[in-house]
């Protein structure tokens, strides 16, 4: 990353921290769990898929170190796809 870039990504992690809880949420949903919740950092790690009725994930970050839960829902079913393929869509 360039000196801007980095600068660019500092502004974007200050103006996600500074929303409150509802807002970031929307971001965090919006940008399909690619940052923290808490910070907006991208250096985040989720844990094993938990399933329990509901299905989980433990995300924790490496920039504040705070962990949430993704909260998965079944949202679909598929029967045509190639099983040698990662992707179902193809
Ligand atoms: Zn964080």
């Amino acid at each position: 990353m360039t000196p801007e870039q980095i600068q660019d990504e500092l502004e974007r992690m200050k103006e996600w921290a500074s929303k409150d809880h509802n807002t970031r949420r929307h971001m965090y949903l919006e940008s399909n769990g690619a940052y923290c919740f808490f910070c907006g950092s991208p250096g985040i790690g989720a844990g094993q898929m938990e399933m329990d009725g509901a299905a989980w994930c433990e995300v924790t970050c490496g920039h504040c170190k705070k962990t949430f839960r993704d909260v998965y829902h079944l949202v679909d079913v598929e029967t045509d796809f190639d099983e040698q393929s990662a992707d179902p869509s193809l």
